[in-house]
């Protein structure tokens, strides 16, 4: 092997028993977990029990996706009132990370309403998840802020700095297929070894999807040298749905043993061999341009 990174999955369900030692049996040692906000009780009930399943099959729970989007989880709320219940909201699920022994959070920076402000909402998101980070570092969490579409906050390397310049301990989740403002290994390079997790997934160029490395368009061997190159450590943790196939692409249902083998041929420095073929109409019908102009309050008009 060429890389010798270990194989991680975000589990964007409930991790059962039944689910996590699938997981082990098919050589998957790190787990995310990314739970919705109407399942958070259900993970602050059963964190014991995840958390011994999960020991017992030999998995590390390396990291906890905090919910996010509009509202409580949204770190760029402009009204003072908001961010404070934002703040409290966020914190609140640090005893749910401490319980699962995560060593990571991950967060969005959030969507900042409207566009043409972006550097107020990148100065609150900033404040916010600094707050957030002084005191996940009592319980020795990292807070991984997230690589994200250029229409959020925290779409480049200057973002994400501008950003981590707030606290010590705060780090950076790479998300390739969030179409970033600039190339991934630029991004990599000015960010270096401040990169602590990784979500691997495909996507077409048009918008995120989420697909599996090689069904898309992004350039694995040059992602995995530039990660070599700035001396990550962590897993290669794929964010790729294992129980949902995205209405984009043409696919089979995955099996665990689909990221092994797609882990494997990362690790020899080679594109994935695509499982999946993109459906094209599907694709058109979701474009990221679209999103962000509309964030401008604009009418995207694509070219014929
Ligand atoms: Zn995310
Ligand atoms: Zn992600």
């Amino acid at each position: 092997m060429k890389y010798g990174y270990s194989l991680g999955i975000s589990l964007g369900v409930y991790p059962t028993e039944e689910i996590l030692v699938a997981c082990a049996a098919a050589g998957i040692q790190y787990i995310e977990l990314s739970p919705r906000t109407e399942a958070l009780d259900r993970y602050f009930a059963g964190a014991a029990e995840i958390k011994k399943t999960a020991d017992g099959a030999g998995l590390v729970l390396r990291s906890l996706h905090l919910p996010f989007g509009e509202g409580l989880y949204n770190f760029c709320a402009p009204d003072p009132s908001d961010r404070e219940e934002t703040q409290r909201a966020q914190k609140a699920l640090l005893p749910l990370a401490a319980a699962l022994g995560v060593g990571y959070v991950i967060v969005h920076g959030g969507i900042p309403y409207p566009q043409t402000e972006r550097e107020k909402y990148l100065a609150i998101a900033r404040e916010n998840i600094a707050e957030l980070q002084r005191e996940a570092s009592a319980y020795g969490i990292h807070v991984c802020v997230e690589s994200l579409l250029p229409s959020c906050i925290g779409r480049n390397a200057s973002e994400l700095l501008y950003i981590l310049s707030a606290h010590p301990d705060l780090r950076v989740c790479f998300d390739p297929n969030h179409l970033l403002d600039e190339s991934v290994t630029a991004l990599l390079s000015a960010v270096g070894d401040r990169v602590a997790a990784v979500h691997f997934s495909d996507c077409d160029g048009l918008d995120e999807r989420h697909w599996m490395p090689g069904e898309g368009v992004i350039d694995w061997p040059s992602v995995m040298e530039k990660l070599s190159e700035i001396g990550y450590g962590g897993p290669i943790l794929y964010e790729v749905n294992p129980f949902l196939t995205p209405k984009s692409i043409d696919r089979r249902p995955l099996t665990f043993d689909d990221y092994r083998e797609n882990h494997a041929a990362l690790c020899r420095g080679e594109r994935p061999a695509p499982i999946g073929t993109p459906i094209e109409a599907e694709c058109r019908s979701c474009v990221f341009a679209e999103r962000y102009f509309k964030n401008f309050g604009l009418k995207y008009e694509p070219k014929a």
